[in-house]
């Protein structure tokens, strides 16, 4: 870019949000020491501030203007926000004044009588929250942010909640920045989205009707910023882009109203995200606010009306680069569709920004120096994203010439992209092309297969197996470590995992278990495991997302078609299937979830992108096959995940999504047995699609909820095989025999005998060896009682 005097542009930029986890997980590390007693509050604090700052002033010197004050977090904006207005459950002894930081991570991990927190999780993204631990106090609940990898804290509210403005984080970061000299606009979460993300204490309780309580103490909070010169506040309500109705229009109208005539001095950008606005956008541009961001990326149909409802003094600020994925921009193009809009609206109500808040996105393409740098070339992370929104504000304030050299790297990137052979592989076009529908069904339904393999494989009832992996100790954390930096040969390695596969179908076949599976040690994440292997993926060194609290994932990019250049598990399956004459599971991720843990090209559509993963994981389920396994599970813990956030957009995702399954799985004989685990049990929206992909043996989380959750797959609705897990894999807790027992009789009240199977939750990385070998023995145990009980009631 030639270094001509640009104009002093009255168009602004906004980022919304950024990044808080730090370059180099700096927030991460000061977390963890804190909570391991390393680390004193005020020493964590002061890296908190630290990080605030350089944000600040990383988002200053890359000319953003409307640089956002509060959008930090020591762990979560949503439990931040159920501090701020006091919404703190009596479990955690918090009785008014200032709320103490231990109080706060109370909430988000929970405490037990050991000082320990459960944070660690047999899944490999999400974290639970919400297991009571012995003597301690049990977690809010954890659940995905809408369709994001990011997971939030559920708020709980009670019927006779009260709420007072405990906590003034966006009021004293507001004015930390104001010390540094930046004039920042405060990002609260508005009080619908905040009642909406919500859990009633008890069912009769409708959090959304306590938001006449609720808002005195943003109006409040809002009446203190103005005090110290705030002008503009950006209130977050992305909870219309999902489903909202009548109330929750009444609900969105009562409080800004509220606000407006409360607090007239402040200013305030409503944010909407994640998708379009669709009916609720004449709701949106009819509220008394100043400005109202609206989500161009997932919607881009929706700049048109937008421009054309949107009364002439409202500020919209464009959410056109996109803040959930890390593609550079087409600067060419999408100024093709701006400019017609500036020619009808003053440039001082327009501005340009991320479609959501860059929390979802690394920080810094440029701490990649071992990316291909082709493959870097097409990519955007934060900062480059600022920069980008610089290049859209400047040619459209002073035409495209001013930044020619801006808009031409990008076009070149564009067109490098799509003229790349490594992106485009014919042979994986020519294949998809020939997919038939015969592809993703099996030989024969359900009922004859069943019949088939249960002739072959010959188990006893209710059969006993786990969900895969088996605990990654630090010895084998530390083996894939030195391994990784070639500090351990390629040989000594294998000579460790074969070693530990062998001890570990021993201990299988001590207990007794009737399935047995390799134990995974060999896998990192059961999703950069296979991507690593596969073709038009690649892995980033520093490029981490905060999934929640102090976890971060670094998902991998998906940037080419995908093919299987060679077989990903099946050796090691040989290996240890030569251990034992009992089935040994294939283990294998499936497309969907692949995807869903992947950020993915945008150039496809997701479900063709998905499509070719499946094919990929198709020749692996072949293979597996021919070598011999007679039962192949393939995972689809994100499945779920996937759900668009409007319901009437469900089919269609369903659809591809069942069918992508199917396509990866249906390559086998009506002998072969496919698995498929889930690591939840919320399933009686979709339980169709369920039914849809036809495993014939799916396990799934129940234990938790006493197998309540079974009721969706009561007799008759759900035809296949099911584990429903009988043990809590996400505490360290070992379940009596007899509980779990009772789990199988309640189970049994629900679902055919030979239906059933008996597993824990989830998978058992995250645990110790002695409680999983206590825990599995008492499984096997009681899955031998209930035997007993079916064999007597036969006689
Ligand atoms: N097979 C995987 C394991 O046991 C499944 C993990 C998951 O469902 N998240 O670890
Ligand atoms: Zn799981």
């Amino acid at each position: 870019m030639a270094s001509v005097s640009l104009p002093i542009h009255s168009l602004a930029t906004a980022t919304l949000g950024v990044p808080r986890i730090g370059p180099r997980r700096e927030l991460k590390s000061a977390l963890e020491a804190h909570w391991a007693g390393r680390l004193e509050e005020t020493a964590l604090e002061e890296t908190a501030a630290a990080l605030r700052a350089a944000g600040w002033a990383r988002q200053h010197a890359l000319g953003i203007t409307q640089i956002p004050s509060g959008d930090f977090s020591l762990y979560d904006h949503v439990l931040d926000t159920a501090v701020m207005v006091g919404a703190i459950p009596e479990r955690f002894g918090w009785s008014g004044g200032p709320v103490p930081l231990a109080t706060r991570f109370a909430m988000a991990r929970g405490t037990s009588s050991a000082g320990r927190s459960p944070d660690a999780d047999g899944c490999g993204h999400a974290g639970h929250g919400g297991t009571p631990r012995e003597g301690g106090v049990a977690a809010l609940e954890m659940t995905k942010w809408f369709d994001t990898n990011y997971h939030y804290l559920v708020p709980e509210l009670t019927g006779d909640q009260r709420f007072t403005l405990a906590d003034t984080k966006p009021l004293d970061h507001f004015l930390e920045a104001k010390a540094l000299g930046y004039h920042t606009r405060p990002v609260l979460l508005g009080p619908v989205t905040f009642l909406k993300l919500a859990k009633a204490a008890t069912p009769d309780v409708n959090p959304l009707a306590l938001l006449d309580r609720l808002v005195p103490v943003y109006a409040d909070l809002l009446a203190r910023l103005a005090e110290v010169g705030a002008d503009w506040v950006q209130i977050d309500e992305p909870c219309l882009a999902g489903d909202i109705d009548a109330p929750t229009r009444t609900a969105l109208h009562r409080a800004y109203s509220a606000f407006a005539r409360a607090v007239p001095d402040i200013r305030v950008l409503l944010a909407t995200y994640f998708g379009p606005l669709g009916d609720a956008l004449d709701l949106a541009v009819s509220l008394p606010v100043a400005g109202l961001h609206a989500d161009l990326v997932r919607a881009p149909g929706q700049l048109v009306p937008l421009v054309e409802r949107a009364p002439r003094e409202m500020l919209l600020s464009l959410g056109v680069v996109n803040g959930r994925n890390v593609w550079r921009t087409d600067l060419s193009a999408l100024l093709d569709r701006l400019e017609p809009v500036l020619a009808t609206r003053r440039s001082d109500r327009i501005e340009i920004a991320p479609s959501c808040s860059l929390l979802h996105v690394p920080v810094d393409l440029a701490q990649e120096d071992d990316l291909d740098p082709e493959i870097a070339s097409w990519l955007a992370f934060g900062v480059q994203k600022m920069e980008e929104l610089q290049v859209i504000a400047t040619a459209l304030q002073s035409g495209r010439d001013a930044v020619g050299e801006a808009l031409a790297a990008s076009h070149a990137a564009v067109a490098s992209r799509a003229a790349s052979p490594h992106v485009h592989d014919a042979a994986v076009a020519a294949r998809l092309a020939a997919v038939t529908p015969r592809m993703s069904r099996r030989e024969s339904p359900f009922a004859d297969r069943a019949e088939r393999q249960r002739r072959l494989l010959d188990l006893p009832a209710f059969p006993t197996t786990t969900i895969g992996s088996f605990p990654q100790t630090a010895e084998v954390r530390k083996a894939r470590a030195a391994h990784a930096r070639g500090r351990l040969s390629d040989g000594d390695y294998e000579h460790f995992l074969a070693e530990e596969t062998a001890r570990a179908i021993r201990f299988q076949e001590e207990i007794g278990l009737d399935v047995l599976v390799h134990g995974e040690f060999e896998r990192n994440d059961m999703v950069q495991y296979f991507g690593e292997r596969l073709s038009g993926f690649a892995f980033t060194r520093n490029a981490w997302v905060q999934s929640y609290g102090s976890r971060c994932v670094r998902p991998p990019i998906v940037y080419g078609d995908v093919a299987r250049p060679k077989p990903m598990t099946v050796a090691r399956w040989q290996q240890a299937q030569a251990l034992t004459r009992k089935p040994l599971k294939g283990m294998l991720t499936g497309p969907v979830t692949i995807l869903n843990w992947s950020f993915v090209r945008d150039d496809l559509p997701r479900e063709t992108v998905c499509r070719q993963i499946a094919l990929a994981i198709r020749d692996e389920v072949r293979e597996l096959e021919a070598a011999g396994a007679r039962i192949i599970q393939i995972d689809e813990a994100a499945l779920r995940e996937g759900l668009p956030l409007r319901k009437d957009d469900w089919p269609a995702y369903l659809d591809w999504a069942t069918e992508a399954f199917r396509l990866s799985a249906c390559v086998v004989s009506d002998e072969t047995q496919i698995h498929t685990h889930m690591c939840y049990s919320e399933f009686n929206d979709i339980l169709d699609a369920i039914a849809g992909m036809d495993a014939d043996v799916i396990s799934i989380e129940t234990s938790r909820s006493h197998m309540e959750l079974l009721g969706a797959f009561r007799a008759g609705a759900y035809p296949n095989e099911i584990g429903p897990g009988v043990y809590d894999i996400h505490s360290p807790r070992v379940p009596p025999v007899e509980e779990m027992a009772e789990l199988l009789r309640l189970a049994r009240e629900r679902l055919a005998d030979d239906q059933l199977w008996v597993n824990p939750d989830c998978g058992l990385k995250t645990r110790g060896w002695p409680e999983v070998r206590a825990a599995l023995a008492n499984m096997v145990a009681a899955a031998r009682e209930i035997r007993a009980e079916l064999s007597e009631a036969a006689e």
